[in-house]
């Protein structure tokens, strides 16, 4: 399925949370859930009917999906993935979408959204371990370091988002040097350490149908 090109204050209506894909702005009185709380479309406003299991764990699926700006296919063989590894299915299904590079470009501080942090790894403005990588898929380990490129050390983009950092923190699984505009994996992330109102074992359950 292609990605999504539309709106995207209208997927954080739908899924009734914000996702803060929208960089800075989400952070404002002009964030789109903040002004209309009620899903998009002629019967947004009208009282929300009470979903079935079923549409519960799909409406999970696609919160997670919009979350990490990632496509069905590439979401399912993380699914897959996950479950084939040791550990609890779901904790290890958030961890392998928080090992990305692009979300890991986006935790650092680097990028001020999913979408842009995306972007960047794939015009090639980070190194990881001194190399450079522009696969936003690539997963870290333990102890890479990420870093931002000699020569994109200026990038306004970069800059401003790293300025932002401080409001939205930097999680415990991650070490940043800001000056250096390099940030480290401490460990991997565990799923305490994924802030995110995710109900993971929904989307188990979706896919072992
Ligand atoms: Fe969501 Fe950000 Fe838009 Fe608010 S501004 S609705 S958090 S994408």
């Amino acid at each position: 399925m292609a990605r999504y090109t539309g709106p995207v204050c209208r997927l954080c209506r739908r899924e009734d949370m914000k996702l803060f894909l929208k960089g800075e702005r989400c952070y404002t009185d002009k964030c789109g859930y903040e002004r209309r709380s009620y899903p998009p479309g002629q019967h947004g406003q009208s009282r929300r009917k009470k979903r079935s299991d079923y549409g519960e764990q799909l409406r999970e699926k696609q919160k997670v999906k919009r979350i990490y700006g990632i496509a069905e296919k590439q979401f399912r063989g993380y699914f897959f993935k996950a479950v084939r590894m040791k550990g609890v299915s779901g904790n290890v299904l958030i961890q392998l979408l928080e090992r990305r590079l692009d979300n890991a470009v986006y935790r650092m501080g680097f990028a001020s959204d999913h979408a842009e942090a995306r972007q960047l790894v794939r015009h090639g403005h980070f190194t990881v371990n001194g190399k450079r990588v522009d696969i936003p898929s690539y997963l870290v380990r333990a102890r890479d370091v990420v870093a931002v490129r000699e020569s994109s050390k200026t990038i306004a983009r970069i800059v401003e988002a790293l300025a932002a950092v401080d409001r939205r923190g930097v999680p415990q699984w991650i070490e940043l040097d800001k000056d250096g505009m390099r940030g480290g994996v401490k460990q991997l992330p565990a799923r305490e350490d994924v802030n995110l109102p995710i109900r993971e074992q929904l989307i188990i359950e979706l896919y072992s149908k």
